[in-house]
């Protein structure tokens, strides 16, 4: 869009921070306030109603002021502060430099009354509420008293009915922008406010709808959208396996039936906590059903995850299920399979889920693994697999 040159330039006026940027710019978008102050002062001088030193001072008042702002944000001395923005100082002294402008510009003073109006215009988009009524209060109070010296020390050019109306016209403008002020700071307070809630309710239904409530794990329907994104980038890379294995709890009605369903609830969590303890970071294990658990384990084949498996298998043995029945050590059987290339996910859940039912019918506590049409091509994977006397390969 820009040359770098330009965009080298615009970094080193407004900075690589997008908020310091904002921020000054919107101090040199008041500085136009300032611009109109000595345009006015120029013609007071050249129409013969101001003094050349007058206008030098102000006019050195109000450049001065326009660099003070850049300088304090360009800086960053802003950041100090509470408010960086610096928004109500930075009103407050464009009020003032006006005000001495209402004093020195003589028979054309009643102009800058619209200034002051103008300043407090662009207080609206940023002041908070108590900024907005602290700036309005400031610039009664700061005109009143420069018109009331004005008008015992120059009646000629301020004479007393014209400085009241004046003032007349002040007291009335200035608190009803002040309360616009108030009024926006609010509605801006509540939109925050709202947008707080959007952001905190879409995280809640984000957890809802990917997490299962009672073990926090990854629910049915996140893990088929997890394992299709696997599935997808097998097919692309060609070279990323994963394995799948079922894990059920084995019997668990039991337990249910003997301790009741709270403490059952308790064993599904401490035992989902338990695995997740000695897993991969890389691996996904999801609340498949009732009892059941579904473990994705990433690049790997079947004989080294089923070390993984053996790894929260004796983990499981030295956790604490239940607080109340620390004699609960309940055990759990596997269906263990690699993900072959192409094939449907539906199919490898399958594989892995007859070998779980296999595990159950060899006497439960076990893991067997059941090899996919790829592994039976492929020997080698299989002479890999660790002799163990609860695995067996199917
Ligand atoms: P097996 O060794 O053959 O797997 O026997 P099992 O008793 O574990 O299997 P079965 O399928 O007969 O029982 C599963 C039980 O899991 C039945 C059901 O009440 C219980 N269950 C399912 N979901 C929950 C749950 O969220 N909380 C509790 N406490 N129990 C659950
Ligand atoms: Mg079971
Ligand atoms: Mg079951």
């Amino acid at each position: 869009m820009r040359s770098p040159a330009l965009k080298w330039l615009f970094i080193a006026a407004f900075g690589a921070d997008p908020k310091q940027r904002l921020r000054i710019k919107r101090s040199l978008m008041a500085a136009t306030v300032y611009l109109l102050c000595i345009g006015l002062q120029v013609y007071a001088y050249y129409a013969g109603y101001m003094h050349l030193d007058d206008a030098k001072v102000l006019s050195t008042a109000c450049v001065g002021n326009i660099v003070f702002w850049y300088a304090v944000l360009r800086s960053g001395i802003n950041l100090r502060f509470q408010e960086p923005s610096l928004t109500l100082p930075q009103i407050l002294s464009s009020l003032t430099i006006i005000v001495g402008a209402y004093s020195l510009t003589g028979p054309v003073h009643g102009s800058t009354l619209m200034l002051l109006a103008l300043v407090l215009v662009f207080g609206i988009f940023n002041l908070k509420a108590r900024g907005a009524t602290i700036a309005g209060a400031y610039t009664v109070v700061i005109i009143g008293i420069a018109m009331g010296i004005k008008v015992t020390t120059d009646p000629v050019h301020y004479p007393f009915k014209l400085e009241f109306a004046h003032f007349w016209m002040t007291v009335a403008i200035v608190p009803t922008i002040s309360s616009l002020a108030v009024q926006l700071s609010n509605m801006r307070e509540k939109l925050k406010a709202q947008k707080n809630e959007l952001a905190e309710a879409l995280t809640r239904i984000q957890v809802l709808a990917t997490r299962d409530e009672l073990t926090g794990l990854v629910n049915r329907r996140h893990m088929l959208d997890v394992l299709g994104q696997h599935q997808k980038r097998l097919e692309r890379s060609g070279h990323h396996r994963f394995c799948l294995a079922i894990l059920d709890i084995d019997h668990f009605k039991r337990v249910n039936d003997t301790y009741g369903h709270g403490v059952g609830d308790e064993v599904l969590r401490h035992f989902a906590e338990g695995a997740q303890a000695v897993m991969r970071d890389t691996d996904v294990l999801a609340r498949w059903g009732g009892e059941e658990f579904l473990l994705l384990l990433n690049d790997t084949s079947p004989a080294l995850a089923n070390i993984g498996l053996e790894r929260i298998r004796t983990h499981l043995t030295t956790i604490q299920f239940s607080a109340e029945h620390p004699e609960l050590k309940p055990t759990f059987s596997a269906g263990l399979t690699g993900y072959c290339d192409n094939e449907r996910l539906d199919v490898c859940i399958e594989r892995a889920d007859k070998a779980l039912y296999k595990a159950k019918r060899d006497g439960r506590n076990r893991t067997i693994i059941q090899a996919s049409p790829a592994d039976v091509a492929d020997q080698a994977v299989r002479d890999e697999a660790p002799q163990s006397a609860t695995n067996t390969m199917a």
